[in-house]
């Protein structure tokens, strides 16, 4: 994480989601008055039956970045069902300004704090995608005086556009591919070899005919991926639809 974030150890009601991709910033405000502390709004959060406090970061009014759930974890700060923000809490990093930006302008320190942290994040991920609560909700948040163009002007500034990443389609799998006597041939056959060879397994000639090297190269891919922690199912040496997927990536 980011040295300068201060960490108050905030104690969670359960284990925190880890996020599996990350896209998007969404930037709110707490709408709170002076007074309002970070542990109250975690205190807050837990009363209403969630995990803690349901922002990834917090920027104080003196500029102080605070974390709430931190980097990495999936928050709770949109409605995770509604329409427009559907999943938003699961690919999105939260991040909360202190105080109430629909009636007051923003100290200048905390302008500060609040691009520097969202830069940060942005850079970390390679994301561009930076939005207001009420980009994807009917809410004020985060309030008509956020310096929100500043803030993402700063944050994606000189920035080089990240190149999309080159994921390969996953062509449809008609069936599943396994070591049959007579061996089964094809050009699905080939693609996973192909796939194979990619991921370093050892499938041998290129042929497009499932034998045994194709098979022990399957075992190793699934092995390999299943000690990553990866569900792949059986290690059996057959593709099937979760094992083809995972050979596309
Ligand atoms: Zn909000």
């Amino acid at each position: 994480m980011f040295e300068y974030v201060q960490d108050y150890g905030l104690k969670f009601n359960g284990a925190l989601t880890p996020r599996k991709k990350t896209v998007r910033i969404i930037e709110h405000h707490t709408s709170g008055g002076p007074g309002e502390t970070v542990q109250g709004i975690h205190a807050y959060h837990l009363g209403r039956g969630h995990k803690g406090i349901d922002y990834n970061f917090c920027v104080l009014p003196d500029g102080t970045v605070v974390k709430g759930r931190g980097l990495e974890y999936c928050g709770g700060s949109v409605n995770n069902s509604a329409p427009e923000s559907k999943g938003m809490n699961d690919d999105s990093v939260a991040i909360v300004a202190l105080g109430d930006f629909e009636h007051n302008e923003m100290p200048e320190a905390q302008k500060e704090g609040l691009k520097r942290i969202t830069r940060d994040v942005a850079q970390y991920y390679g994301i561009t995608e930076i939005i207001r609560h009420k980009d994807v909700s009917d809410t004020d948040c985060p309030g008509k005086y956020f310096p929100f163009d500043e803030v993402k002007a700063y944050a994606l500034g000189g920035q080089p556009q990240p190149a999309p990443t080159p994921e390969p389609s996953v062509p449809g799998l008609t069936r599943n591919l396994k070591l049959t006597d007579p061996m089964m041939r094809g050009a699905d056959v080939r693609q996973a070899q192909e796939r194979l060879e990619k991921h370093l397994a050892q499938p041998g000639k290129i042929d497009g005919i499932y034998g045994e090297k194709t098979k022990a190269a399957v075992k190793r891919f699934q092995q390999a991926r299943k000690n990553e922690g990866r569900d792949i199912g059986a290690v059996d040496g057959i593709i099937g639809p979760k094992t083809w997927r995972i050979l596309w990536e």
